[in-house]
């Protein structure tokens, strides 16, 4: 229950349960990527809970400055993965952040954002066309040209923008259909394909369908699907993450069959939509048995068993998407199957889980942070001189493009699908 406190929207607060378990013991901290960067209390988990409090005890209103240091929190739940006292984190932030529509300053950017969440990223059309000079720009002679004369270190948050993409878009994929079906299925699943995913990750929900048919397992990507609701949620829009929820929950019901998501951010919020709709009578057993169908690919291929063996000669650093890693409890399956691989080296970087800044949005709306993040990636990178970068979320891999190119290193970044789909391809090829 939410205590009345000082709530600008009681119905949505974080609730004084999930508060309680705070016990301030501060062994969260060193794991919080905004406070190592700042060394800041007020940017720490324990700082943000401490604010929640005095507003759920009555004790102070929702300030700007309170509106800042929640809005400067990744919400990448390193903090929650160490909590001995299993303070649910990433709850917590979603109601805290649900009250900011009716906090004092910023009202006009956040209502423009929770317009570009609601009218874009949830709506495939727009979306895709507003993905489409994206798309166009990747691969083509503009872009050689506005690298050859060096001006993205002068254009800022278009610039860091630029370089993020990847160095060539290919088609987007659009669910409805078969995806994969091997000679001999012995298992069948689905495939969520998702919205910036389908768009601009469209090969790597291809190679995915090639991975999964070497495993024997035919793929369907079923129509009616949409945006996960993720970012909307990670905004405090839970009302329209859950309509987006329900529309889900509906596209893949009628099987049991598993429903694997390339996007560990849209996996993790999948998996807890039966949460997301527990206060919905209609909807919560609905909810909960579609969660637990829910699979990253990487956990899904270590119950399965990948299929055949892959070739490939390269130095790689795997990169834990933070709602991989934090949020799924997803750590070893991936690297498992990289080491699998013959030829593969992997190289551990130090701080390989800490949120490389990415953070849905976040690098669009809090592009210094994002920024410093990025660069201690770079850092990184430039030491251990990885071939490819290897990650398990599409705003991670297009983080680490701008931060293989800020390291001025020669490296791949690629989706754990991919380097599994190329090696395996190799390793057919030469019998
Ligand atoms: S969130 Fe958990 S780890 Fe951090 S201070 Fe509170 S109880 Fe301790
Ligand atoms: S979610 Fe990440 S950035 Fe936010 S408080 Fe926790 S560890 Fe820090």
């Amino acid at each position: 229950m939410a205590s009345e406190g000082l709530w600008p929207v009681p119905g949505e607060a974080p609730t004084t349960e999930d508060l309680s378990r705070c016990v301030h013991c501060g062994l969260c901290l060193s794991s919080c990527p905004t406070y190592l960067v700042t060394g800041l209390e007020v940017e720490s988990p324990r700082g943000r809970i401490h604010f929640a409090k005095l507003i759920d005890e009555g004790r102070s209103g929702l300030t700007p400055a309170i509106a800042r240091h929640w809005d400067l929190c990744l919400q990448c739940r390193a903090c929650e993965a160490v909590c001995p006292s299993g303070v649910a984190y990433g709850r917590i932030q979603e109601h805290a952040r649900a009250q900011l529509s009716g906090a004092a300053g910023g009202r006009v950017e956040r209502r423009l954002r929770r317009l570009m969440l609601r009218n874009v990223i949830a709506r495939p059309r727009v979306l895709a066309t507003a993905m489409a000079p994206a798309r166009w720009y990747s691969g083509s002679r503009v872009r050689g040209a506005v690298r050859r004369v060096r001006v993205l270190g002068l254009m800022g948050r278009l610039g860091a923008g630029e370089r993020q993409l990847p160095a060539r878009v290919g088609k987007p994929f659009r669910p409805g259909g078969l995806l994969a079906q091997p000679v001999e299925a012995r298992e069948r699943a689905l495939l969520f394909s998702g919205c910036v995913m389908g768009e601009l990750f469209g090969e790597v929900h291809r190679a995915t369908g090639r991975v999964l048919a070497r495993a024997g397992v035919a793929v369907e990507a079923p129509g009616g699907q949409e945006c996960c609701g993720a970012l909307h949620a990670h905004d405090g829009d839970l009302e329209f993450a859950r309509k987006l929820a329900r529309r889900n929950i509906a596209a893949f019901e009628g099987s049991d069959l598993p429903i694997v998501v390339n996007s560990a951010g849209c996996g993790a919020a999948m998996k807890e939509y039966g949460d997301l709709l527990s206060g919905d009578v209609k909807w919560a057993a609905r909810a909960t048995a579609f969660a637990a169908r829910v699979k990253d690919p990487g956990e899904y291929l270590a119950e399965v068993g990948a299929g055949g063996p892959g070739r490939l000669t390269a130095r790689v650093a795997y990169q834990d998407a933070c709602h991989l890693a934090h949020a799924q409890g997803i750590r070893e399956q991936p690297r498992e199957l990289l080491r699998g691989i013959a030829g593969c080296e992997l190289v551990e970087t130090p701080g390989a889980d800490v949120c490389c800044g990415a953070a849905g949005i976040y690098s669009l709306v809090q592009p210094e942070m994002s920024a410093r993040l990025r660069s201690r990636k770079a850092e990184q990178f430039r030491e251990a001189r990885p071939d490819i970068v290897v990650t398990a979320n599409p705003g991670c891999q297009m983080q680490y493009n701008a931060a293989v190119a800020e390291a001025g290193i020669d490296a791949r970044v690629m989706h754990l699908m991919e380097v599994l789909d190329e090696a395996q391809a190799a390793a057919e090829r030469d019998g």
